[in-house]
């Protein structure tokens, strides 16, 4: 089983990625991670895309494509896998589109955790407030950027899945357990899990 992730900054879609690996042992692509993994440990890569990450700009395409390409060598397709903060922009979902289509694998699920933009604003603030930031890109200017770029360049990608039939909207403002045990009853519904 395959899934694709979406979430504005501060919809909790970490959380409910993290979920998702546990409950159906999926295998994690995450973009975000990967690319704070080159910046940890200095690589020319993490040189290159320190400063889009830092002011909450997307890195350019050309390098997360290759990204992408050098994972799905290293990992077992027989698994199902989650990607987590990839596509975020058309031109990447077309690139994936192309990439599944070349393996000979399935998008099954796309979810989108859907919350409304004055809730996310105000998690914004209230994480700055409490001062609980642990990544450089999570004081509320950055945060605030990142949402601009989410709606301007990663919000269109929806219509895509949308148009696939394949997009779900989950209703993002419950609790964290609500949201985990929406999406679990989509996936088990429509998939039978071993
Ligand atoms: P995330 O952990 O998914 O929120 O990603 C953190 C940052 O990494 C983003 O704000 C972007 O700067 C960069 N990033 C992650 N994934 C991508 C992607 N698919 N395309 C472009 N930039 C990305």
């Amino acid at each position: 089983m395959n899934i694709i992730l979406f979430g504005a900054p501060g919809a909790g879609k970490g959380t409910q990625a993290n979920f998702l690996i546990n409950e159906f042992d999926l295998t994690q692509i995450s973009t975000g991670d990967m690319l704070r993994n080159s910046v940890e440990s200095r690589t020319e890569l993490g040189k290159q895309v320190e400063s889009f990450m830092a002011s909450g700009d997307l890195v350019p395409d050309n390098i997360i494509f290759s990204l992408i390409t050098e994972r799905l060598n290293d990992i077992d397709m027989k698994k199902g896998f989650i990607f987590d903060g990839f596509p975020r922009n058309l031109k990447q979902a077309q690139k994936l589109d192309e990439i599944i289509n070349s393996i000979n694998i399935n998008l099954d699920f796309v979810f989108h955790i859907d919350v409304d933009e004055k809730i996310l604003t105000s998690r914004i603030e209230n994480r700055a407030k409490q001062e609980k930031i642990t990544r450089k890109d999570d004081t509320s200017e950055v945060l605030i950027e990142r949402l601009k770029v989410y709606n301007r360049d990663t919000k269109p990608v929806l219509d895509h899945y949308a148009n696939q039939n394949i997009l779900n909207v989950i209703d993002g403002m419950g609790t964290i357990d609500e949201v985990s045990s929406n999406i679990s009853t989509i996936i088990k519904k429509d998939f039978k899990v071993d």
